[in-house]
């Protein structure tokens, strides 16, 4: 969303407020789209004593699939930012600067990157997913699958049969 600031930018005090929701759904993120539904910003941008602060906080749903056991997954992925609109580069550049061209600012640009910064790299349905089988694929969090154990059978038998032969 574009925010004009024109009429902030010479009364001190001045507000202007934002809630919106922006659509996400074409934003690939490690080969899915997992932004399905809208994504919701909020914020205001003030004029404290003629400078310009914007806060914002956005707050997505990100439907992905466990890394390890490939279930859908839906988690809440939020961001927060704040910054000082500056319209040239000041002497003593912070990092809360945001410069601007001209009297407006685009939201989305400054509030979707911070968001995408958020999201974590894997995500999981539970800590302690057991994943799939390598073996037969089964979902090791549903109850074993029979095949670990039979390895085990395998080697015993190997074993015995070590033992067979020092005898
Ligand atoms: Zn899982
Ligand atoms: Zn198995």
């Amino acid at each position: 969303m574009k925010l004009d600031l024109k009429r902030i930018s010479v009364t001190d005090g001045a507000v202007i407020p934002f809630s919106y929701d922006a659509d996400l759904t074409k934003e690939e993120m490690n080969g899915e789209y997992p932004f399905r539904t809208p994504v919701h910003i909020e914020g205001e941008v003030r004029n404290h004593l003629g400078v310009l602060r914007l806060q914002a906080s956005a707050s997505a749903l990100y439907e992905t699939q466990c890394a390890r056991c490939l279930t859908p997954v839906k988690k809440d992925v939020t961001a927060q930012c704040s910054y000082v609109l500056v319209q040239e580069v000041q002497e003593d550049d912070r990092d809360d600067m945001y410069l601007i061209d001209g009297q407006s600012i685009e939201l989305d640009d400054i509030i979707i990157p911070a968001l995408l910064l958020e999201v974590d790299f894997a995500y999981y349905c539970k800590p302690d997913c057991k994943g799939l089988c390598p073996k037969c694929g089964k979902n090791l969090n549903e109850g074993p699958c029979g095949c670990s154990t039979r390895e085990i059978d395998s080697r015993l038998a190997v074993l015995q049969k070590l033992l067979d032969k020092d005898d």
